[in-house]
């Protein structure tokens, strides 16, 4: 092993992860704290920084110190770190700058478009820039490279790896089931008692720090604040910053924006030290991280043995609202199933067909099967297939996500992996965590996170997501997992008939 040349691989390397933190804790601050009028003066700051990032990842005597670690033994954390960082190295060589340049006035044109479209209600005024937005992308594609089909090499941005021809049959597969589910539960004429009353905003978010520090979030290693969408950033693992939003007609939203951000929090804390401030100190996909934050939220934010040990608290905060609520009531009130048009409202059955009408679409308009014109009746038309509704308009429809405005086109799937390996590592956990419900009815919830901060947090990237859920778990991808727990659980609530 050669140790100079090591050093200065290392150096480079820390050296870009502490000019991303930099970066990074200024589009926080824009996010939580900034001055109206200093938003000009920080897209300024933040440009420069991402020049001296871009410039370093292309420098040639990173590229040829990583040609020379090629021909070391490397040990295997080392050699995942080099992997990582050529990996990235070549992505930012392939994307010449004045593509760079392209994509950011393609975007905020795509943003002010897209903001124009909703506020007129008239699709017709965003979709020219979001046919710049895909042509650019596809030209992405194109430049990174890929095997025939250009929506792979967008979705390997997110997860890398990926194949949309192995994803589609998965989503079709689920959502077969997921639109039975859905109709059993329309037919089943069970209605979810109401939350109503006056919460606080003060008192809801004294609930959420009590709530995140059960969950083992270290506050003395990171913040809860306040912002318009909630967040999660992880500078490092002894700076982690929770942002949440609160409702006064609503505590959910505040309670289960804290849950997820917070299991999207101890991934973030739960490096292991000893990869901390390296390239490795994050997750191996964007849908391995969701699975955490999806996990605390749903399929355990959203059980009964949670809200048996956290009701009485949040009872006493708003004794007027929930004082004659029984904690039954508030769990059924927690999971209603229903048919909302709007993804990020929807409930965990419908979650998943929202994602997969996304998918169906962004792939076909990547391929070219699909023009920006034709958008919204596909969309209207694959809702009426997949959800049994079309939305009012293109608002509550095709205009609803900020994802395509800012052409960010892969992406969805992630949110869907997530929910599947999130339930494939709940299993794995309740096999291995002795009496972990009953201990979870107890407020104890330190086992479980020590359980995801062995198997999945503290190793980081050094392995690919596949290989890392396997080596928790024994079990590779799959949506049989999931689906078990949503059929054991919604049957129950809403007293369905064995229908499998
Ligand atoms: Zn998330």
């Amino acid at each position: 092993m050669n140790e100079k040349l090591w050093g200065d691989f290392e150096g480079r390397m820390r050296d870009l992860r502490e000019l991303r933190s930099a970066a990074s804790l200024l589009g926080w601050d824009q996010e939580t704290c900034l001055p109206p009028r200093a938003s000009e003066a920080r897209g300024r700051q933040v440009a420069v920084l991402e020049a001296v990032i871009h410039e370093r990842l292309c420098d040639p005597r990173l590229a040829d110190t990583i040609a020379a670690l090629a021909g070391e033994a490397l040990p295997p954390d080392r050699a995942a770190m080099v992997r990582q960082l050529s990996r990235e190295a070549e992505r930012a060589r392939k994307l010449p700058e004045a593509w760079v340049r392209a994509l950011a006035r393609a975007q905020s044109a795509g943003l002010a478009a897209w903001r124009q479209a909703r506020e007129a209600h008239r699709f017709d005024l965003f979709a020219p820039a979001l046919g710049k937005l895909l042509a650019l992308r596809r030209e992405q594609a194109d430049l990174l490279g890929h095997g025939g089909v250009r929506y792979d090499a967008l979705l390997d941005i997110y997860e890398p790896g990926a194949r949309v021809a192995a994803l589609q049959p998965l989503f079709a597969r689920l959502s077969t089931e997921l639109r039975r589910l859905a109709e059993m539960i329309a037919g089943s004429g069970r209605r979810t008692p109401a939350i109503e009353g006056r919460f606080e905003v003060a008192r809801q978010e004294t609930f959420c720090r009590e709530l995140v520090t059960a969950m083992g979030f270290d506050l003395t290693a990171g913040r809860l604040d306040r912002s318009a969408h909630p967040f999660t950033l992880g500078v490092h693992p002894t700076d982690v910053r929770l942002t949440n939003r609160y409702r006064e007609d609503d505590p959910r939203p505040a309670i289960f924006g804290a849950i997820h951000e917070c299991g999207h929090g101890l991934y973030e804390q739960g490096f292991a030290p000893v990869i901390a401030g390296t390239n490795l100190a994050d997750a191996p996909s964007f849908g391995l991280h969701e699975s955490q934050s999806r996990l605390w939220e749903n399929l355990v934010g959203r059980s009964l043995p949670f809200w048996r040990a956290f009701f009485p608290g949040l009872q006493k905060l708003f004794p007027e609202a929930l004082g004659n609520l029984a904690v039954e009531e508030f769990h059924a009130a927690v999971n209603g199933v229903g048919h909302s048009p709007v993804r990020v409202e929807a409930d965990e059955v419908t979650y998943n067909l929202h994602i997969a009408l996304r998918l169906a679409l962004e792939a076909a308009m990547i391929a070219g099967d699909l023009e920006p014109a034709e958008l919204p009746g596909a969309w209207n038309e694959t809702s009426r297939r997949l959800l049994g509704f079309s939305p009012r308009d293109d608002v509550e429809g095709v205009l609803q996500d900020i994802h395509w405005a800012w052409g960010d086109v892969g992406y969805f799937p992630s949110y869907t992996l997530g929910n599947l390996y999130a339930a494939i590592l709940l299993d794995a956990a309740e096999r291995e965590i002795p009496n972990l419900w009953e201990r979870v009815s107890h407020g104890e919830l330190l086992p479980l996170r020590e359980w995801l901060r062995r198997k999945i947090h503290a190793p980081g990237r050094q392995r690919d997501t596949e290989e890392t859920v396997r080596a928790a778990t024994g079990e590779g991808l799959s949506e049989r997992p999931f689906l078990a727990y949503l059929w054991a659980k919604y049957g129950e609530l809403y007293g369905l008939a064995r229908g499998r």
